[in-house]
């Protein structure tokens, strides 16, 4: 798909972690309290590309998922997805399944999607296994990673993942 986008919305239920995700990615720190919201609508990032750069616009529901809607602006133009659960909650994992399809109702355009089971740093009070998850993934042609925005293992390849695809710019000498 040729897209000019550098657009990625973040869904998910609340409390999956996905400020907390967006923020290790984009400011490399993380909060045991995080607020619901980051405040603003979307953070950058600079991604690294030899002598080239992409920049990738992630955008945080901040808070909204709670009335169980996004604003359609929300979706816009967007080019990738992060579908977020987490692996000690069983629920959001069924919530992550109609997040996807709300996403494919908002966006009918082909979308690359990471489907994101956070909060692997828990696994003591797992009650979503890794194999149900993954071939959920690949059944619907989602990559698939499991994380932790608190240790930061596999953050940034969530992202990363989605990062070929943006749009390049030269960097300035
Ligand atoms: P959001 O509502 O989906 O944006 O979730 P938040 O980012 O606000 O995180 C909800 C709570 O989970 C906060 O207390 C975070 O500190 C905590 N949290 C987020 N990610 C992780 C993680 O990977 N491991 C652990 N142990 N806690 C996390």
């Amino acid at each position: 798909m040729i897209t000019s986008s550098s657009k990625v919305v973040v869904l998910g239920h609340a409390s999956v972690g996905k400020s907390s995700l967006v923020l290790r990615f984009c400011k490399g720190q993380f909060f045991e309290y995080q607020e619901p919201t980051v405040g603003a609508a979307f953070l950058t990032k600079s991604i690294p590309f030899g002598n080239e750069e992409a920049k990738m616009e992630i955008w945080d529901t901040a808070g909204q998922e709670r009335y169980h809607s996004l604003a359609r602006m929300y979706y816009r133009g967007a080019y990738a997805a992060v579908i977020v659960y987490d692996i000690t909650n069983k629920e959001s994992f069924i919530k992550a399944k109609e997040w996807a399809k709300e996403l494919h109702q908002q966006i009918p355009e082909e979308i690359n999607i990471v489907l994101v089971g956070n909060k692997s740093d828990l696994e003591s009070l797992r009650t979503v296994s890794f194999d149900e998850a993954s071939d959920y993934a690949k059944s619907s042609g989602y990559i698939f990673l499991e994380t932790s925005a608190k240790t930061g293992e596999n953050v940034d390849d969530v992202f990363f993942s989605l990062a070929e695809k943006l749009p390049k710019t030269p960097v300035n000498p």
